[in-house]
């Protein structure tokens, strides 16, 4: 079988070249005569790879000195957690205000709820089943709370988050799993973005964590692998890094450099979403749920006029080469999500598909 266009949310699809080039450096990496698995990560060639990825990352995030950049484990669901240990130190007076735009931000909500009592939900969305972003003005935010958090794309619903909140003095703080360097964004607007690598930066078992200076070293005796400071300190070297995973993702920066970097991803990403939505828009046989001005450009969820061709429809589309495009229960029908490394001929591939299934079923 051929490569096919996987939608898949994630794990996610990663550039071809990129697998490529993992394939011929698999067995012997740079003539070190040895795979980059089998790596001391303390060796002179690891450290060069690490080193590399880090500088990668904050050049194409543009990324002030002022904050540490991370590779840690337990994904972006173990920072649900690391977020509040770190920053909350009485439990008993700070506060946090959490922006609930989805399935992840109730997750983010739980967990922290585990760690302190005062989560305060700043905004929701879900009264129309998290189709929308709520905007500026409907953000009831206390000034007084430690941190804001948000999702600011929402992988499941198919929402995003176009404009950065104002958070005042207040940090913000990012869960970007889904979104993470496919549009131009202003760091200095955020406190910590993390990021879990699977959908826009490599594989599985890398998260990216990205914190400002003084928000590190808050709080003493927190569990090693979970203490921003030990691993800022240690450069995300406390234990054994995952290492495979932070050379891959090293590599897919490398392409996304090569591709010109984020302004180029955007402009590609604000074409493919646009193509896909005004097919699905203009057709009178496929449905969006999401409000026009909150759609997400990255996973892009839509319906069938009748919910009994699903089966056929992802038969037919697998058939054609185009997998894993199965929406979420929660919201149903079809979810293609559409990352930096969907190439723009995988979403005309979608489009025709659509089209075509629709003349023979509409
Ligand atoms: C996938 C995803 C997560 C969970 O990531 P893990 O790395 O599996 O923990 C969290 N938040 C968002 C927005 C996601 O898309």
């Amino acid at each position: 079988m051929g490569r096919v266009f996987n939608f898949s949310a994630g794990p996610a699809a990663l550039p071809v070249s990129v697998l490529e080039r993992a394939r011929d450096e698999m067995v012997d990496y740079q003539n070190s005569g040895m795979s980059v698995m089998e790596m001391s990560h303390r060796s002179k060639e690891y450290m060069a790879i690490i080193a590399k990825a880090e500088a990668l990352v904050r050049k194409l995030m543009g990324i002030p000195k002022n904050y540490h950049v991370l590779f840690q484990q337990g994904g972006a669901t173990m920072q649900f957690t690391t977020v509040p240990m770190n920053l909350i130190s009485d439990p008993s007076t700070q506060s946090a205000d959490y922006i609930n735009t989805g399935s992840w931000s109730k997750k983010a909500i739980k967990e922290a709820k585990k760690q302190f009592a005062n989560v305060r939900v700043a905004a929701t969305s879900e009264e129309v089943n998290f189709s929308r972003i709520p905007t500026q003005d409907e953000l009831k935010l206390n000034p007084e709370s430690t941190y804001v958090h948000m999702t600011t794309n929402n992988t499941i619903f198919g929402t995003e988050f176009h404009y950065t909140p104002d958070t005042g003095s207040v940090p913000l703080v990012a869960d970007m799993s889904s979104n993470i360097l496919s549009r131009k964004l202003d760091v200095s607007r955020f406190g910590i973005i993390y990021a879990g690598a699977q959908k826009n930066l490599g594989p599985s078992g890398v998260t990216l964590v990205v914190v400002r200076d003084d928000l590190v070293g808050r709080n003493d005796g927190l569990p090693l692998m979970a203490d921003y400071k030990a691993q800022a300190e240690k450069e995300s070297m406390l234990n054994t890094p995952p290492t495979y995973a932070i050379y891959i993702l090293g590599l897919v920066l490398e392409w996304m450099e090569s591709k010109g970097g984020v302004e180029a991803m955007e402009k590609i990403n604000i074409r493919k979403a646009a193509k896909l939505y005004s097919a699905i828009d203009a057709s009178g046989f496929y449905g969006c749920p999401t409000q026009v001005e909150s759609r997400s450009r990255m996973n892009i969820p839509f319906t069938l006029k009748d919910d009994g061709l699903n089966a056929a429809f992802l038969e037919q589309a697998k058939g054609a080469g185009l997998v894993t495009l199965k929406g979420h229960r929660s919201v149903g029908g079809m979810r293609a999500s559409i990352y930096n490394a969907m190439p723009e001929e995988g979403v005309d591939a979608l489009i025709s598909f659509m089209q075509d299934f629709e003349r023979k079923n509409g």
